[in-house]
C-alpha cells in the first residue's frame, strides 16, 4: 500500500490550466478572478456581499479592526480550536477569553458563554470546527441578548449549515479559508462574508492600503494593510468552486464509509447533530482513554497512514500560558482532552471506498 497522507488537495489539469492562463495574462494581482470568486462565494453562502483576502487570519484580524474591537476589549473563542482563532484577538490588542468545548461535536459549549461575559467583552468568535457549524442561532440569541458582535470562523467549513442556512451569514462577519488543508484551496487564500454594505466597503479599503475610490479618485483614507489576494491564486478556486458540491458529497460518502467501518474500535467517532450536515474537512476521532494518542500516530504513519492531532488546546500553548497562565486540564476539560486523545484521519476527494475501508482496518488493529 503506497503511503496515504492526512491530507492532499484536488488540483486538477482545467485548475492548472486556469491558473496559466492568469499568468499569461500578465494582470497578477486582485482582477476579475477575485471577483468571480466574491460572487462564486457569496452565491454559495448567500451572503449578500464578500470580500476576498490573502489567507484565513486575515479574514478575521481585518474584521476585528473594522468593527473597533482593541485595546481593553474582550472577545470570546472557544478553548479548542486553530490558534489563529485567538492570535487575531491579541494582534488588535484586546483579550481572547477562553470558553470550554462541547466534547460531541469539538464546537463551543453555548452553555458557558453567558459566564464568561464581563462589561468589557465586545465579539464572540465561534469556530465551525471540522466542518460542522456549531450552534451559531443559539450563539446569536446570546450575543443579541448582550449587544455583542460576532465573527464567525468558517475556515474548515464552506458548505455548512444550521437550518440551510449557510455559516458565516448569522454574524456580522463570516471568516473562510483556502489552505491547503481545506476542502478547496488558492494555496493561500481567505473570504469575508458580511452582511452590511457598509461594513464590506471598509473591508475592501482596509484589505488595500486603506484606498477608496468613493470620491471619484483615488484617495487613502485609512493606514490599510496589503492583505489582497492575487488574480491567479483565485483562479485556482474559481475552478475548483465549479464541482465543490461534488466533492462534498464524495467527502460525505468516505466519511459514511468510516463511521460504519471503525465501529467496534477502540475510538469515539464524531457525532452530527440532525440541523446541521457534516462537511468533514477533518475527520476527527477521540482515542479511548487506555491508548496514547502520539504513539498511535507514529505507528499508523509506520503503517502506511499519515495522521495527527486535530487543533490546539490554545490556552496550553507556551504564548497563552505564559501571559494567562490557566489551568487548561481543570478549566478546559474538554479542550484538553481533544488535544491530547483527538486525531484527523485522512479524508479527502481523492481518496478511494476502499482505501478508507484500509485505513479503518489499521486504525482498528491497532486500537483493540
Ligand atoms: C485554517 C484555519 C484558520 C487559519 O486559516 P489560514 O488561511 O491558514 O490563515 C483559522 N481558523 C481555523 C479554525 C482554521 O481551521
Amino acid at each position: 500500500m503506497d503511503f496515504i497522507p492526512l491530507s492532499s488537495p484536488d488540483i486538477q489539469e482545467k485548475d492548472i490550466n486556469a491558473v496559466v492562463n492568469v499568468l499569461r495574462s500578465g494582470m497578477l494581482v486582485q482582477g476579475e478572478n477575485v471577483e468571480r470568486f466574491e460572487a462564486a462565494v457569496s452565491e454559495l453562502t448567500g451572503s449578500p456581499f464578500a470580500v476576498a483576502v490573502s489567507n484565513g487570519t486575515a479574514t478575521m484580524h481585518l474584521s476585528l479592526i473594522a468593527l473597533g474591537i482593541g485595546i481593553g476589549d474582550e472577545v470570546i473563542v472557544p478553548a479548542f480550536s486553530y490558534v489563529a482563532t485567538a492570535n487575531v484577538v491579541e494582534l488588535v490588542g484586546a483579550k481572547p477569553v477562553f470558553v470550554d468545548i462541547d466534547i460531541n461535536t469539538f464546537n463551543i459549549d453555548v452553555n458557558q458563554v453567558e459566564n464568561a461575559i464581563t462589561s468589557r467583552t465586545k465579539a464572540i468568535i465561534p469556530v465551525h470546527e471540522f466542518g460542522l457549524a456549531c450552534d451559531i442561532e443559539a450563539i446569536m440569541i446570546i450575543a443579541n441578548k448582550y449587544g455583542l458582535y460576532v465573527i464567525e470562523d468558517a475556515a474548515c467549513a464552506l458548505g455548512a449549515t444550521q437550518n440551510s442556512k449557510s455559516v458565516g451569514t448569522f454574524g456580522n462577519a463570516g471568516s473562510f479559508s483556502f489552505h491547503p488543508r481545506k476542502a478547496i484551496s488558492s494555496g493561500e487564500g481567505g473570504m469575508i462574508t458580511v452582511n452590511d454594505k457598509d461594513l464590506s466597503k471598509e473591508l475592501k479599503i482596509l484589505r488595500n492600503h486603506g484606498l477608496s475610490f468613493e470620491t471619484g479618485k483615488m484617495d487613502f483614507v485609512k493606514a490599510g494593510y496589503n492583505y489582497r489576494m492575487t488574480d491567479f491564486q483565485a483562479a485556482l478556486v474559481v475552478s475548483q468552486m465549479e464541482r465543490f458540491q461534488k466533492t462534498l458529497e464524495k467527502k460525505r460518502k468516505l466519511a459514511n464509509i468510516y463511521l460504519s467501518s471503525l465501529k467496534g474500535s477502540g475510538l469515539t467517532l464524531p457525532l452530527v447533530p440532525t440541523d446541521r450536515p457534516h462537511t468533514w474537512q477533518t475527520f476527527h476521532v477521540l482515542v479511548d482513554n487506555s491508548i496514547d494518542r502520539d504513539n498511535l500516530i507514529i505507528r499508523l504513519r509506520e503503517n502506511g497512514v499519515g495522521t495527527n492531532y486535530g487543533a490546539q488546546c490554545i490556552p496550553a500553548q507556551t504564548y497563552y500560558f505564559d501571559k494567562y497562565d490557566i489551568n487548561s486540564k481543570k478549566y478546559f476539560p474538554n479542550a484538553w482532552l481533544a488535544y491530547t486523545k483527538g486525531l484527523a484521519l485522512p479524508l479527502y476527494e481523492k481518496l478511494s471506498d476502499s482505501q478508507i475501508e484500509q485505513i479503518s482496518q489499521i486504525v482498528k488493529d491497532l486500537t483493540n
